[in-house]
């Protein structure tokens, strides 16, 4: 594993340092022993320094008395591995459609590789991070997606073994927290003749997020947030809006089932939804414990 050099902080006086920790004391306050579920995707997961950052934000929110659920996916490391089969991935309406030869590479990739990837590096950090698939703790049952067309809602797409969310158990999840541990959830769901489900991290840390009543919900993406159609940032999004911006194109691919997610969660009683920049070093502790507005915060009304 590499390690990187932290930032150099020594033309900032140490008055100052502290000045900055001091002022994190009324977000850790507030959110001390509350749940937040974070979804990470993106360059934050290929990135070697910016997984370093990753790591070690969930494990300073965890000892601050913070309960961080990381729900991850791993697009980029499917995609590597259905290459090296020689298999192409497709997606319709930003659902990887996943035949049964996708859904082992899934299985390998998501539940085996990615995950241990993700809770070693939580580890290297100081934190004891879990492994989890959605058939831990009998966790996430599914059944096949079924997918409408978004211009014609009569059209169904097959999308294979894709899952739909039947229910979430967070049981597991929550023993886990109680203990000390740091849960690291991959997007697999079970059926009912024990078939695999491939489901839409987004989908997942949306469900977890609203099950476990956690007071945020975190989307670490590889874009600044939701942008409109010149590219401009929306720092926050109505259910109208969004509506809108999926009915005449501007929202798609990826963004349909992040967004689709963001909305559920925030509707449920998520306190607070936000779609941010994984590229952005630290991106976590910048929107958890910082005082700027960070990427694009999802409303419920
Ligand atoms: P992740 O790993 O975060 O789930 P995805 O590729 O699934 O990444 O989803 C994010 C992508 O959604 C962006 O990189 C972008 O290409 C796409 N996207 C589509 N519409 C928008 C939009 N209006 N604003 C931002 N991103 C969008
Ligand atoms: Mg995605």
């Amino acid at each position: 594993m590499t390690t990187h050099t932290p930032v150099d902080l020594s033309h900032i006086q140490p008055r100052e340092k502290a000045e900055i920790l001091a002022q994190a004391l009324p977000y850790i306050r507030k959110y001390h022993g509350k749940t937040m579920v974070i979804k990470y995707g993106g360059n934050a997961m290929t990135d070697p320094a910016l997984q370093q950052d990753f790591a070690e934000d969930v494990v300073l929110l965890k000892l601050v008395g913070i309960n961080p659920v990381v729900v991850h996916g791993g697009g980029p490391q499917i995609e590597t591995l259905l290459q090296r089969l020689g298999k192409k991935g497709q997606f319709i309406q930003g659902m990887r459609v996943t035949d049964a030869e996708t859904m082992e590479v899934v299985e390998w990739v998501l539940g085996g590789e990615v995950q241990q990837d993700i809770v070693g590096l939580i580890n290297a950090a100081g934190g004891k991070a879990v492994g989890l698939t959605g058939r831990d703790g009998a966790m996430i049952r599914a059944q096949k997606l079924r997918l409408s067309d978004q211009k014609d809602p009569k059209v169904e797409h097959d999308v294979g073994q894709v899952g739909d969310i039947v229910s979430v158990d967070p049981s597991v999840v929550k023993a886990l927290q109680d203990d000390a541990f740091i849960p690291v959830v991959s997007p697999i769901g079970f059926g009912e003749n024990n078939e695999s489900y491939n489901i839409n991290a987004d989908v997942v840390a949306a469900k977890l997020a609203t099950v476990l009543q956690a007071e945020k919900l975190l989307m670490l993406t590889n874009i600044p947030g939701v942008l409109d159609k010149e590219g401009q940032l929306f720092t926050e999004l109505t259910p109208r809006r969004i509506d809108e911006l999926v009915e005449d194109g501007t929202i798609s691919g990826g963004m349909i089932p992040k967004i689709a997610g963001a909305l559920d969660a925030a509707k449920s009683g998520v306190n607070a939804v936000h779609i941010i920049d994984g590229r952005v070093p630290h991106a976590l502790l910048l929107e958890v414990l910082g005082n700027q507005p960070f990427g694009t915060m999802i409303r419920s009304h």
